[in-house]
């Protein structure tokens, strides 16, 4: 049974622009009995002993910022949604924990109450261009593309999955967007699979099933998002593969996204299956180090935002292995945080944007295990790469080594210097010489990426 908060979080989620919910909103936890401290003399609703009634609910945020964040934007919304969700008046507190981390959004998919043509801004704005491609989510990428590019004609249904926040509603949306552009007389119809549900059982009520099936078989491109939610509902499915069917069958592009990949959904109906697996089927993953980077630098340029290298390389390091929501949310903080206290923008403010989110990552790399890792890499030994050789492999690997102790370990110019016998223009040089090729040179960015992810 989910709980008064975790009905209320997915009502918030609904309602509040995603960029918000993710960066305030999602991390909020209602406080265990005894945890947190709490928010004294919150007018009108602390005083009472917040938290100490049954029925009260204490809510709580990772940092005395974020809490007072949260009271000054979105208390009132907060509390409203409470009271709708309860259906009676719930005294609402806010507290702070430090132990409070970010989890994975749950992504109830978005409604889409609209048909093709009511306009929804959020998703007139996802396009291919603002999509950035990593080894993470290339082959979706360029699925997607195809699809878009001569609906129906190759990878149909086109089937996309992957974990919460890694860009499948964005990709989906991406692509009928492009058929819009490229083919105007097309019928595009981009929907929720809970849209295609309620739909149906509307129709049903009202007895009008015909329309239904007119209404969906007429278009020329499909395009449903998180089809998992269909699943276990035998009604709904058994008409969803009927329309699949039908237009499969005249030619029609059918998009979907999911979850899991077909063979993983629990109660998806055989014939459903074996229609998504007969498609093309791509997953999108988790981004690596470098594409954290690079979405980072996308979304701050799109959003005016100036982020010094240290600071986008600091975040997407910090923040690893979570969704691209997640980043997103983050940098929202940060510039809240920024505007609100009038600081630049800095590994300082970005430190204290994310530390109580973020654990600082497994322990850290040393120098000797860079030259190790390196070494090993390109078949060389460590002891060369300190050594004063001059062939060009070993200055290579030397080079690749400085510009790791300095982006990884954040060793000084002059320690890592020290270490070779150099001066720190030299490490500098060595340091500028590998991030240029590694931005020109795909050869260089597999490398550094790959070595990356070993240390
Ligand atoms: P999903 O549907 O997989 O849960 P979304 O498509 O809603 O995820 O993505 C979450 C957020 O992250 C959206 O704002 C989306 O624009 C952004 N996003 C995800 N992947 C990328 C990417 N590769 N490049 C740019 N933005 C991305
Ligand atoms: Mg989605």
């Amino acid at each position: 049974m989910s709980t008064l908060w975790d009905r209320t979080l997915a009502e918030l989620q609904q309602s509040l622009p995603s960029q918000d919910y993710a960066a305030w909103i999602a991390c909020l936890r209602a406080s265990e009995p005894g945890g947190g401290e709490r928010d004294a003399g919150e007018p009108g609703i602390g005083e009472t002993g917040a938290g100490e009634n049954p029925g009260d609910l204490t809510v709580e945020a990772p940092s005395v910022f974020h809490r007072n964040w949260v009271r000054t934007h979105y208390f009132d919304q907060i509390q409203a949604t409470i009271r709708t969700v309860a259906g009676r008046p719930v005294p609402l507190s806010l507290a702070v924990n430090t132990d409070v981390r970010t989890v994975a959004v749950p992504d109830a998919p978005r409604p889409l109450r609209v048909p093709s043509r009511a306009p929804n801004p959020y998703a007139e704005g996802l396009k291919f261009d603002s999509f950035v491609v990593g080894s993470c989510n290339e082959l979706a990428y360029l699925a997607c593309q195809a699809a878009a590019d001569a609906p129906g004609q190759q990878y149909n249904p086109l089937f996309i999955h992957g974990g919460v926040g890694l860009g499948k509603t964005h990709l989906l949306h991406a692509v009928a967007n492009a058929v819009r552009t490229r083919f105007r007389s097309y019928r595009v119809l981009a929907i929720g699979a809970e849209f295609f549900l309620s739909e149906m059982v509307r129709a049903v009520r009202r007895q009008q099933m015909e329309t239904f099936h007119e209404r969906f078989r007429r278009v020329d491109i499909l395009l449903v998002d998180d089809v998992q939610f269909i699943a276990g509902k035998e009604r709904t499915q058994e008409e969803f593969l009927h329309t699949f069917n039908s237009l499969c069958g005249a030619g029609k592009q059918i998009v979907v996204t999911s979850d899991k990949p077909p063979a993983a959904i629990p109660r998806l109906e055989g014939g459903l299956r074996s229609r998504f697996e007969g498609g093309m089927i791509a997953e999108v993953s988790k981004p690596d180090l470098d594409t954290r980077r690079r979405i980072l630098e996308s979304k701050a340029s799109a959003s005016g935002m100036e982020l010094p290298s240290d600071v986008t390389t600091f975040l997407a390091e910090r923040i690893q292995a979570l969704s691209v929501r997640e980043l997103e949310g983050t940098l929202t903080r940060l510039r809240a945080m920024g505007a609100l206290s009038d600081r630049p923008i800095d590994l300082a403010l970005a430190r204290s944007a994310v530390g109580a989110l973020y654990p600082v990552p497994r322990i850290r790399a040393s120098a000797e295990r860079v030259e190790s890792v390196v070494g090993s890499a390109l078949n060389i030994e460590p002891r060369q790469i300190v050594s004063s050789e001059r062939t060009a492999r070993i200055v290579f690997a030397r080079q690749v080594a400085m510009y790791f102790m300095k982006k990884l370990l954040g060793m000084s110019l002059s320690a890592i210097g020290e270490r070779y016998g150099r001066d720190h223009t030299t490490v500098l040089h060595a340091v500028r010489a590998i991030d240029a090729r590694r931005r020109c040179d795909p050869e260089v960015r597999r490398l550094v990426v790959m070595l990356e992810e070993k240390l």
